[in-house]
């Protein structure tokens, strides 16, 4: 079977996560943990971060954006995640905006109070919302193939910021099926059973190991 073929091949093929952010990085380096890819960063390949304008109107389209785009500049496989929040109240704001939800440059404090000043008031029924995940897998040799997966999670946004886990705005997040805990309140583990991007990388699983069985493959028929 390819993962026990594959176990022991430590850092088989390496994929490049094209992000630059820390929150996202850390949770996809261990949602990724148990396959044998070696995970680094543009500015690890390129010695400095690749600007990439992120100008999709989706987040389909963004992640493939990023992900291309970091293919193309390394020549190796790269990963991208595309993410934000969707609150119904907003009509699907802050979306594809949610790091810039504030202004162009705002931090993840000034996001949560741009939000809450929005949904002041918003009564809790009105208050639904959903973070979704889009991740793109672009690689040299199908770089106009791109394959994308999405994984969401639903909850409503709270009325003040709680908890002092993840990152953006986890901690306005209550997440449905935990007794009215904030994402922000939940353990690094339990985040990462449960969350958009989890449910994401779930879904990424078997075309990650398509890849590896490609260069597994490759490797043997490389070897003789
Ligand atoms: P991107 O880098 O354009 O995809 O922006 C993603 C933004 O969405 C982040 O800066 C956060 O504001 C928000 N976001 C995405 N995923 C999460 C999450 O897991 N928790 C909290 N906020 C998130």
């Amino acid at each position: 079977m390819l993962c026990d073929e594959a176990e022991g091949m430590a850092d088989l093929v390496t994929i490049v996560l094209a992000s630059s952010n820390e929150g996202k990085l850390t949770e996809l380096r261990s949602l990724l943990a148990d396959l044998p890819f070696s995970l680094v960063t543009a500015a690890d390949v390129l010695g400095d971060k690749l600007a990439v304008a992120e100008d999709g109107d989706t987040f389909d389209a963004n992640a493939v954006i990023k992900a291309s785009a970091i293919c193309k500049a390394t020549g190796l496989v790269a990963l991208a995640d595309d993410s934000g929040l969707e609150v119904d109240a907003l009509g699907g704001r802050p979306g594809v905006r949610s790091a810039r939800f504030a202004h162009e440059r705002a931090t993840d404090a000034e996001n949560n109070a741009a939000l809450l000043r929005e949904l002041e008031e918003i009564d809790d029924d009105g208050r639904r919302a959903h973070f979704r995940c889009v991740l793109a897998l672009v690689t040299p040799w199908s770089f106009s193939q791109p394959r994308t997966v999405e994984g969401r999670v639903e909850g409503r946004i709270a009325r003040d910021p709680r908890g002092s886990g993840g990152f953006g705005y986890d901690p306005l997040f209550i997440v449905d099926g935990r007794d009215g805990l904030a994402m922000a309140e939940l353990s690094e583990d339990d985040k990462n059973s449960l969350s958009h991007r989890a449910r994401a990388v779930r879904a990424m699983r078997p075309l990650l190991l398509e890849l590896l069985e490609t260069q597994l493959s490759e490797a043997e028929r490389v070897a003789g």
